[in-house]
């Protein structure tokens, strides 16, 4: 087979990664992504108000390692921080509480990852590679996956604003210099709302879901404590070492560490009390001291809880379930793309790692021609699809274990059995 070129539509974490894949196998690789590069600090992550902490398990370890880059690994995890259990946050008589619960016997814990790090990692090590083409501030508007060939807008003004809904920034004015390139294989890592996926429904019988919770999230940040004389920085204001929950039955505020000792934290909650507090600001500080005690005042000043409240954006959650995730030899879809999910499992990106660990090894698996290709992305899909779709499940059966079940007297009973 000739010399195979295979594009990569985003750069996110997945995106990249996939890259990295494709150019350790030598083929020419093109990534085109729709915002600028993300190591220039002008350029704020989807999504995001500022880059976030996300929890890293094996699951995204493990397709890291397999891109077989030497230190890769453990220069992220350097970068880490373990996070050994959850801390459950209440009050009892007056006082506030916090109650450690493991996540595991054996001490394995779970990693919190800066997810703009890690992506710039992973774009580093792609710009080391003879055989990888990186092109920024370019929107995949159209495919053809029979004739193989794709249309780019190149957006001569750089996206750097913040998007309030990542669907919007897909709706953005077009631009007028419009490019065609051709390629044998497309591998579609455009997040939840993906163009390469809108694009693949054309050409094969593709089932497929979106479901919104009734749920909206808002992003809070937590500063370090402040820097006392003598010492350069502060400190952690509660333990490194957890993933801190609040839990509050219907609801929950959740705070994951970040190495330069604040935490990046989450209000999940319905949107009517979102509208609520929207129309009664005055109500946002003692909410937060009913359900989240400890938080207002003492983690987050009130003036500043309010102001990230009201400037923060209330974002949706999606989840997005869709078979078969291919067509023929020519393009696949991965990540969000393929399986966006609710965030209470922590997996949505270790999910979208692992799609490029199991396709590749496929693809490896596979006969070097557009048939054995055509085979592979089948299987591919054949055994993607349902893992997809049980993780998607999965993560929408922890809300109820995150925001209630922590705290439940049947939980604690069950754990009191569990270690005797
Ligand atoms: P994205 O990160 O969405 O990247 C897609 C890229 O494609 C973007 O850079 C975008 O600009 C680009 N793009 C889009 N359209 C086009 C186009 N038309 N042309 C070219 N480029 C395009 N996951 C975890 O594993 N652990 C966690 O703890 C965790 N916590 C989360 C907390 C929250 C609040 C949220 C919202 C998500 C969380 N996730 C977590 C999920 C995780 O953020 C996503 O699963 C992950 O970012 C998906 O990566 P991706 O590369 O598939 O997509």
């Amino acid at each position: 087979m000739e010399k195979q070129k295979f594009v990569v539509i985003g750069a996110g974490p997945v995106g990249a990664l996939a890259a990295l894949y494709a150019a350790g196998r030598g083929f020419d690789v093109e990534v085109y992504e729709l915002r600028g590069d993300l190591r220039d600090p002008q350029v704020v992550p989807l999504n995001f108000t500022r880059s976030i902490n996300l929890a890293m398990s094996e699951r995204g370890i493990n397709a890291l390692k397999h891109a077989n880059i030497p230190g890769l690994v453990d220069s992220i995890m350097t970068e880490t921080i373990p996070m050994h259990g959850r801390m459950i946050h209440g009050v009892d008589n007056g006082s506030f509480t916090e109650e450690s619960q493991n996540y595991d016997i054996h001490g394995r814990f779970i990693s919190a990852v800066d997810r703009a790090g890690l992506n710039k990692r992973l774009l580093d090590e792609l710009d080391k590679l003879p055989n990888v083409k990186m092109f920024f501030n370019y929107k995949l508007t159209g495919a053809d996956f029979r004739a193989k060939r794709a249309w780019f807008e190149e957006r001569s003004k750089p996206l750097t604003d913040h998007a309030q809904n990542p669907s919007e920034i897909q709706d953005a004015p077009p631009r007028a210099t419009e490019i065609e390139v051709a390629f044998d294989f497309m591998l579609g890592c455009d997040g939840a709302h993906s163009a390469v996926r809108y694009h693949l429904m054309k050409y094969t019988r593709m089932d497929y879901t979106q479901s919104y919770i009734d749920t909206l999230w808002c992003e809070f940040h937590i500063d370090p404590t402040p820097s006392t004389a003598g010492t350069s920085e502060g400190d952690f204001k509660i333990s490194p070492n957890h993933l801190h929950i609040w839990p509050g039955r219907e609801f929950m505020f959740i705070a994951i560490p970040s190495s330069d000792k604040s935490f990046t934290s989450t209000l999940f909650l319905p949107a009517h009390h979102f509208a609520h507090l929207d129309a009664n600001p005055s109500e946002l500080v003692p909410f937060f001291n009913r359900y989240f005690p400890g938080v207002a005042g003492r983690l987050i000043s009130e003036s500043d809880l309010q102001k990230q409240y009201t400037e923060n954006p209330h974002l949706p959650l999606i989840t997005i379930k869709c078979s078969p995730h291919h067509y023929a030899s020519s393009a696949v879809i991965l990540g969000d793309a393929a399986h966006a999910m609710v965030p209470f499992y922590g997996q949505g990106m270790n999910a979208g790692l692992e799609d490029v660990r199991v396709l590749f090894s496929f693809l490896d698996a596979a006969a070097p021609t557009p048939e054995g290709r055509t085979s592979a992305l089948a299987a591919y899909s054949t055994q993607r699809t349902p893992d997809a779709s049980a993780i998607c499940d999965l993560a929408l059966r922890n809300y109820q274990e995150m925001r209630a079940d922590v705290a439940s007297p049947i939980y604690k009973f069950r754990k009191w059995v569990e270690e005797k």
